[in-house]
């Protein structure tokens, strides 16, 4: 068995690290697939193109399954590929989690209560947005961000032109800021024949836009466990994903859920899952890639996942020789601020 993986990131790595373990060759395929955490632990490699039409064929006739570990794959590179090869997450999925706007649209229509949005495709609109929100709010790009990049917080007073001219979009959403009181991932797994399994929830902890800690089995009430859980499970269905899906929600006054975005791969707040969980969900995606049933994902205590970000390499030593603190480092060189280049995972009780 072989599973192809669009991408050579550390998501990548650790897929092609549980895969391995389960008998599973990892094949990469990437722009910078060389040089690469992802490349650095797969049996092999392609560099190549996203849009090298030769290239893809060759990469789909190598494989048995193919996954991506980023959303951001071109609509007509995941075409040619499902043309030869299942492909996870699906289309649909890609196509959906690739822009803030569908996504949003669709939680909505599935019932899934949304921070209030519009979409922002020029300053006058904005201007007329604002006057309607009349509070702060957070613009955002549609397409393309991450860990908080291609993001602005204004409030009714600010320079909206300045605001939007700085994003270099016109393609921009614009949300309610929600004083949120935790931000909570749910992750869902889901077989090519409908079957799904929900891991435990996960709270987040964000620094500067980016992920600084999860706690998981998130202590919420039960309500807000079960709202999250039938959340993404609906959104998973409604998108027919093939693979693995996190869903981001702010809560608000502990008991209401608001969706934020989803992210139809492994996700980073859910990595204390390789030492936390019965399955990781690496492990689980390698599963339902290699039509395996799902692993069981009974946890051990409770667990705390802390990103490394090339400002905390300092700490690494220290990390290495404290006992019970399992270190992950994703072999990355260049340690910049803001980069993630590993995460540490620890039971913080029994
Ligand atoms: P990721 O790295 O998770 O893909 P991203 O760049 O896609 O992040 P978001 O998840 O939309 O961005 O936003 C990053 C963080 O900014 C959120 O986790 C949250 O802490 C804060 N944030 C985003 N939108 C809002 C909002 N509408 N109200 C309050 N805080 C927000
Ligand atoms: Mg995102
Ligand atoms: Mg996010």
């Amino acid at each position: 068995m072989i599973i192809g993986i669009l991408g050579s990131g550390q998501l990548g790595r650790m897929l092609a690290i549980a895969a391995a373990q389960l008998g599973i060759k990892a094949h990469i395929f990437a722009p910078d697939a060389n040089n690469s955490p992802a490349g650095d632990v797969a049996a092999a490699t392609t560099e190549a193109a996203y849009d090298d039409q030769d290239a893809l064929i060759r990469f789909a006739n190598s494989v048995d399954v193919i996954t991506s570990e980023f959303e951001n794959v071109p609509a007509k590179t995941l075409d040619i590929l499902s043309m030869h090869k299942k492909v996870s997450p699906g289309i649909s999925a890609l196509h959906t989690a690739q822009h803030r706007i569908r996504e949003k649209t669709l939680a909505r229509d599935l019932g899934i209560d949304t921070p209030a949005f519009w979409h922002i495709t020029n300053a006058a609109a904005l201007h007329v947005a604002m006057a309607e929100l009349n509070k702060d709010g957070i613009l955002k790009t549609c397409t393309l961000g991450y860990d908080g990049k291609g993001q602005a917080r204004i409030s009714p007073s600010s320079d909206l032109d300045a605001a939007f001219g700085a994003l270099g979009s016109d393609d921009v959403i614009l949300e309610e800021m929600i004083p949120f009181t935790a931000e909570a991932s749910f992750l869902i797994a889901r077989a090519h024949d409908g079957r799904s399994c929900v891991f435990p929830a996960s709270l987040n902890q964000h620094k500067d836009g980016i992920l600084d800690r999860s706690v998981a089995p998130a202590a919420l009430d039960d309500t807000l466990i079960k709202a999250g859980t039938e959340a993404v499970k609906k959104l998973a269905d409604a998108l027919d994903l093939f693979g693995v899906m996190a869903l981001e929600c702010f809560i608000t006054d502990g008991k209401r859920l608001l969706f934020n975005e989803i992210a139809p791969r492994p996700h980073n707040s859910f990595h204390w899952t390789i030492e936390g969980c019965a399955t990781s969900q690496f492990t689980q995606l390698a599963r339902v890639l290699a039509e395996m049933p799902f692993g069981s994902v009974s946890t051990y205590g409770q667990w705390q996942m802390d990103n490394l970000l090339g400002e905390h390499m300092d700490n690494v030593p220290a990390l290495l020789a404290s006992d019970h603190i399992h270190v992950h480092l994703y072999g990355k060189s260049g340690a910049k601020k803001g980069r993630k280049m590993g995460h540490t995972n620890r039971q913080i009780t029994p």
